[in-house]
């Protein structure tokens, strides 16, 4: 990749001046923030109406960034680093994007439109995963900046691309379509926002349609307006609700808490199950069915995966708030288009009868206020809210339109009116333009929860288990181990991700892992790893497929086998290649070949051993010798006993460096969690659990004074203290304790004073802005846990497995 990115930079017209021409970037910045930022960063210093990063420069160097792409060099940077001077910041970003966009060939859906365009991107990246390793534009990246962002993200494992397209007025898309360069278009509903940019409705259609100028083909909803913009020559597949000529016709019907939609495409006439009501989701979910079709999947792949489409919070959250009210966070936009669905959103996610709406002033309507309001007000009326907030100028200028209504001239003094208002016990939407800052009000509403979180990036895992997969012969196999509950970062869900995946097994240490995950509903094929005597009836009950490594265990479960009368019951042979762990040892393999030879209790699904030293090169003749052993005696027992079970030898790391021993499947743990003992593969994987805490009080101490058990911490200077409510308890090891480990406060490192208590620990934020209330990372992308580890002396999988029960864990997709 970094080939590729010192290429694109290249060919983008600038005058180098610097004394390294040995390059090496591996990222782009424009964040003067930045954690990453790093010795291989090229940053970008962008101008904005209100902030130049020009003026980050010189810290930026001092901590070790070497590139820079600029209109000027700062005076007292001359000399200190590499820079590209070029006339423009920005436009450099977007040919630099492009340049790079071009190094790569592969299949790349371009989305706009007025709405939809993230979700649809979202669900796509969602139906689409099991099957390709995709890239896709981060959260809603679509502006001029987040379109060249999301495309320097592309790498050589990616085989499909999903970007959105997002403008407010002439001459922007044509830009993104240099960057984008779609083969696949979709156009997603069309509606009234953001219309202030453009001279009039078929004006914004014309603007947006330029996208699709060199695409193959174009995905959209039938329609007159529409039609007569489209090149003659572009070939499209329509899709209509009443009109018979598109290419595919749709009609639906409502259900309770779904939607059923009948497609018609040529001779093909099936139903689709989707989990949504409001007409956006419908429309959203076509555009998505148009895509697995376009993509030639068959009936019943794209009804299992439209049933499964989730809502995507990405704007719209739900939060518990103070006094049982519950409430949705849309304090991102206010077009009308936009109160639309947040409002159908609001009906369908409500937990209380009581509604009320906070709404501010409305932008971008194109019409004028009077027209505006008594749309909104009808609008308000027809989805019974029982009160209105207004906020806003205008909104206030209007209020005689709403019923039941009170309104605020900004946010400040609604505010300063908060305690009057008696919020309880209803479902609240928050629904404001960006301005009015109604993140304020979401956290006076917001329960307070100062509780600890492991955060688990659901995406992450389909994109590390993708990076595993894009490393495997064809045809093999992959058994995802998710004992100890997943490496700590939880059992279900994660188990139900993989399903969606279509990994082919999953693996556990004990019984009762196995049979929590069927019991709630998994149906892959679970191997338990160290099955217990015991537990062999439950195993049986719970179809789950015991690991036999000795005689004693294989007469044991025999016995119980055919007490039930079983037939071709499935086991896992384990073999002993040099672990010295659990397995039959070459001396023992004569007795298991006469115990099982005509046996049909039982079935040898696989065979499979471990490796003691995959991670380590040194032992490379060890780890020969292994697999050479596991060669012999696994072909000793297929030909004796006439079998060809599954083999098995490789983990995580035995993937990346014995890949010609992949046999017919292999058990991914680790990697799955984003962690790697290889620098390079490291930077492939992507974080999977981050965890969080906050800030319960801050304090200074004087000079002298200390801090903790055992006063280990004495102040040599006067001192400022937070305390994080997480401790050793909590699974934070002691060691990471007395100056040895930070958390991060407000992106910067806070190391720990004194001595890791059981339920808290103390650091110092002398130099760190902060408050009570805070929020702490104590590890996720900084510091890592491999980091954690090699400072603990440990490994990271013990650090991710001790994280405590008692930290609750919250999953989300992006
Ligand atoms: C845990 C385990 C694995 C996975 O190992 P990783 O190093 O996490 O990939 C594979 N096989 C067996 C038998 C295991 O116990």
């Amino acid at each position: 990749m970094s080939q590729k990115i010192l290429k694109s930079i290249q060919d983008v017209p600038a005058t180098f001046i610097g004394n390294n021409t040995d390059l090496t970037i591996d990222a782009i910045a424009i964040d003067s923030r930045s954690l990453q930022n790093g010795p291989q960063t090229l940053f970008f210093a962008l101008v904005g109406a209100n902030n130049d990063a020009h003026q980050y420069i010189k810290d930026l160097i001092a901590i070790g960034v070497q590139n820079f792409v600029v209109t000027h060099i700062p005076l007292e940077c001359e000399g200190q680093a590499n820079f590209f001077v070029v006339e423009n910041t920005l436009t450099a970003l977007q040919q630099f994007a492009a340049n790079y966009r071009s190094l790569f060939d592969f299949p790349i859906i371009g989305l706009t439109g007025s709405n939809g365009k993230t979700i649809v991107k979202e669900w796509l990246n969602f139906l689409l995963s099991p099957d390709y390793n995709i890239i896709r534009s981060p959260k809603s990246y679509n502006s001029q900046i987040g379109v060249p962002l999301s495309v320097i993200a592309i790498n050589e494992q990616h085989n499909l691309g999903i970007f959105e397209a997002g403008i407010s007025t002439h001459y922007e898309m044509e830009k993104l379509e240099k960057i984008i360069k779609p083969t696949i278009g979709i156009l997603t509903n069309i509606g009234s926002a953001h219309d202030e940019g453009f001279v009039n409705l078929e004006n914004k259609i014309a603007e947006k349609l330029k996208l699709f100028e060199h695409a193959q083909v174009l995905i959209y909803n039938k329609n007159e307006i529409i039609n007569t913009f489209i090149n003659p020559e572009m070939k499209i597949f329509s899709w209509s609700f009443d009109c018979k000529d598109a290419d595919v016709f749709v009609s639906k019907k409502s259900a309770l808490d779904k939607t059923f939609l009948n497609v018609q495409f040529g001779k093909q006439r099936f139903d689709i199950k989707i989990p949504f009501q409001d007409m956006a989701s419908v429309e959203n979910a076509i555009s998505c069915v148009m895509v697995l079709l376009y993509f030639k999947y068959d009936e019943e792949t794209i009804q299992n995966r439209m049933e499964l489409l989730y809502p995507v919070e990405m704007r719209l959250k739900v939060k518990n708030g103070i006094n049982n009210c519950s409430i949705i966070d849309d304090s991102y936009s206010s077009d009308f288009q936009s109160l639309k669905i947040a409002l159908d959103f609001l009906e369908s996610q409500k937990q209380y009868k009581r509604k009320t709406l906070i709404l501010s002033d409305i932008f971008q309507s194109g019409l004028s206020n009077d027209e505006l309001y008594t749309k909104v007000s009808q609008l308000i009326i027809s989805n019974k809210i029982d009160r209105v907030i207004g906020i806003g100028e205008t909104i206030t200028a209007f209020e005689k339109k709403f019923a039941n209504c009170i309104t605020y001239k900004n946010t400040a003094e609604f505010i300063s009116k908060f305690d009057d208002l008696n919020f309880a016990n209803e479902t609240i939407l928050i629904k404001g333009a960006r301005t009015f800052q109604f993140e304020e009000i979401v956290s006076l509403l917001e329960e307070k929860t100062h509780e600890t979180v492991l955060e688990i990036n659901l995406n992450a895992i389909s994109h590390n288990l993708n990076f595993f997969k894009s490393k495997l012969k064809p045809n093999v196999k992959i058994m995802v181990m998710v004992k100890a509950f997943g490496y700590g970062n939880g059992g279900f869900e994660i188990a139900k991700l993989l399903e969606h995946h279509k990994v082919d097994y999953l693996g556990v240490a004990f019984a009762d892992e196995g049979i929590s995950l069927k019991s709630a509903g998994i149906h892959l094929p679970i191997m338990v790893l160290n099955p217990e005597t015991t537990s062999f009836p439950a195993i049986i009950q719970h179809q789950l497929e015991p690991e036999i490594y000795s005689l004693k265990g294989l007469h044991a479960f025999l016995k119980i086998a055919e007490q039930k009368n079983l037939n071709q019951f499935p086991i896992h042979i384990k073999l002993d290649t040099g672990m010295h762990r659990l397995g039959f040892e070459d001396n023992t393999i004569a007795d298991l070949i006469a115990t099982l030879r005509g046996n049909q209790t039982v079935k040898v699904k696989s065979i499979l051993s471990h490796m003691a030293t995959s991670d380590d090169l040194e032992f490379k003749d060890f780890a020969h010798s292994q697999i050479d052993l596991f060669e012999k005696l696994s072909c000793k027992l297929m030909t004796e006993l006439q079998i060809k079970p599954l083999r098995h030898i490789l983990n995580t790391s035995g993937i990346s460096n014995y890949s010609d021993s992949q046999y017919d499947m292999v058990r991914l743990g680790i990697g799955l969690y984003g962690v790697s003992n290889d620098v390079e593969e490291q930077k492939k994987l992507e974080n999977v659990g981050t965890l969080k805490s906050v800030i319960s009080q801050v304090r200074r101490i004087a000079s002298g004074e200390s801090v903790g058990y055992g006063r280990r911490f004495i102040a040599d200077k006067p001192t400022k203290i937070a305390t994080i409510p997480i401790g050793y308890a909590d699974g934070i090891s002691r060691g990471w304790g007395n100056g040895s480990g930070y958390v991060i406060i407000n992106k910067s490192k806070a190391f720990i004073v004194g001595s890791i208590c059981m339920d808290m620990l103390m650091v110092d934020v002398t130099d760190i802005e902060c408050a009570e209330g805070d929020q702490v990372i104590v590890f996720g992308e900084s510091p890592t846990v491999t980091y954690m580890a090699q400072k603990l002396n440990t490994i990271p999988y013990e650090i991710l497995t001790s994280i405590s029960q008692r930290v609750k864990r919250v999953f989300y997709r992006e």
